[in-house]
């Protein structure tokens, strides 16, 4: 039996950067005010350091600590941490400078549509967040549409793995066919989707040709009014 049909599905996950925001501003921002933080409160960071010198840092951390990489936030916590303690600021401040980051992170600008498909589907569907990122629902103010936020952590590793696939199924108490998942990403989103055996769609905003290397989305929409329409009951 074939289990890319419509009609079986009874939640939809969705991820959050570049499927529901543009995700690249919104952490070039952040960057910024971190930087900007570090300026006025851990001066001696930014004399030696640019914006673009303190991320090949945090890459350099990401690299010796790989059982950070799949948590965001971690990373650039330990990132913070390496740094004020090399500068010889107390390492209390990291929360300080990651709450700064973390909150222009948040400002993000919601695609159009994005706000009618959520309140459309969420009439008929559950919902769910499942994103390798760490943007804050409830600061951009979607928290309430959806009924699990899952993010990647320490202990549940990044899509294309299927723990937070997983979790989802069993929170909602739903198998995996009855699962929808939505997102931009080829190889996170769909090739995630795929592994833990739920529906995929893929967010195609720019018109990108499928790469052929890899197993094909069940569906497929270049705009999110097109999933609204595709999930009309
Ligand atoms: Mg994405």
């Amino acid at each position: 039996m074939k289990h890319n049909n419509m009609a079986m599905i009874k939640a939809v996950t969705f991820d959050l950067d570049d499927t529901l925001w543009d995700c690249a501003p919104a952490i070039e921002a952040a960057e910024k005010a971190l930087y900007g933080w570090h300026q006025a409160v851990t001066p001696r960071v930014t004399e030696a350091h640019t914006e673009q010198s303190l991320q090949r840092y945090r890459n350099d951390i990401r690299a010796k600590y790989p059982e950070l990489a799949g948590c965001v936030t971690a990373t650039r916590m330990a990132s913070l941490r390496a740094l004020l303690l090399e500068f010889g600021y107390s390492v209390s401040l990291a929360e300080e400078g990651f709450t700064v980051f973390y909150k222009a992170r948040s400002e993000v600008e919601l695609y159009d549509g994005a706000i009618e498909m959520l309140s459309f589907l969420r009439q008929n569907y559950r919902l769910a967040a499942i994103t390798n990122g760490n943007a804050d629902l409830q600061a951009i103010g979607i928290s309430d549409y959806f009924d699990f936020i899952y993010a990647a952590d320490l202990t549940l590793p990044p899509k294309p793995a299927t723990a937070m696939f997983e979790r989802c199924m069993k929170d909602l108490d739903l198998p995996s066919h009855a699962l929808l998942h939505v997102g931009d990403n080829p190889v996170t989103d769909i090739g995630g989707g795929h592994n833990a055996n739920v529906q995929t769609l893929w967010f195609n905003q720019y018109n990108e040709p499928w790469p052929e290397h890899l197993k094909a989305p069940h569906f497929e929409a270049g705009e999110l009014s097109d999933i609204v329409a595709l999930l009309k009951k």
